[in-house]
């Protein structure tokens, strides 16, 4: 099956995606799983699940620690953000969760985990994403990919998506799976189709939001 993970709806405050327009997406691009991962919150994730119910719906947040962003799967509540970040992954694991590191390399991404962090936390993470959609370069993907090799972690790909049209940039095929461990089984066979959002696009994207601000 097709699964897209680390989707933001128009939960978070910086993407535009109703939560019936993915729904729409997923159906005509046969996506059948999809792991909603908003900033801070999980009710986009809900939404999603009453909106879509044909769809396995996988609750994820994008939670902003105080040590850098995680991403918790397969979430029941939702997780404060600012606390230190071995916390706020126990608080993951507590759930029966999955911890999912985004973007750990992008040094353009000021809220990545650093690498002393993602060290400390290493014995509670179970993916990294070795490749994100939005990535600021390529080589930053590709250090995520050799990390995920030499330290014996399941890869995922994440389209990071803020827009409709870009969740198919990033999708895990898989086996269908049943719970969380069994989802992590089935993702570590799993074979990715990328393509990434241009390096141009994304920039631009960064540009116009910069040029907004001032
Ligand atoms: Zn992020
Ligand atoms: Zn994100």
């Amino acid at each position: 099956m097709f699964v897209a993970l680390h989707v933001h709806t128009n939960f978070s405050a910086c993407s535009e995606s109703p939560v019936e327009e993915i729904a729409r997406y997923c159906r005509e691009r046969e996506i059948e799983a999809i792991g909603i991962t908003d900033h801070n919150d999980i009710a986009g994730a809900q939404n999603m699940q009453h909106a879509a119910p044909d769809l396995t719906v996988i609750t994820g947040e994008e939670i902003s620690s105080r040590d850098g962003e995680i991403v918790g799967l397969f979430l029941k509540e939702k997780i404060s953000a600012g606390m230190d970040l071995r916390e706020t992954c126990l608080q993951i694991k507590r759930q029966g969760g999955l911890v999912y590191v985004p973007h750990p390399f992008d040094r353009f991404k000021v809220h990545r985990v650093r690498r002393p962090y993602l060290m400390g936390i290493l014995d509670l993470v179970d993916i990294i994403e070795v490749f994100n959609a939005k990535i600021s370069l390529p080589i930053y993907n590709a250090q995520a990919e050799k990390f995920a090799k030499e330290h014996g972690k399941v890869g995922a790909v994440g389209s990071d998506s803020h827009y409709v049209k870009s969740i198919g940039s990033a999708i895990n095929v898989m086996e269908p799976f049943d719970s969380p461990v069994d989802f992590l089984d089935k993702l570590s066979r799993a074979e990715f189709k990328t393509g990434a959002a241009s390096l141009a696009a994304t920039w631009w994207v960064r540009l116009r939001k910069l040029a907004r601000i001032r």
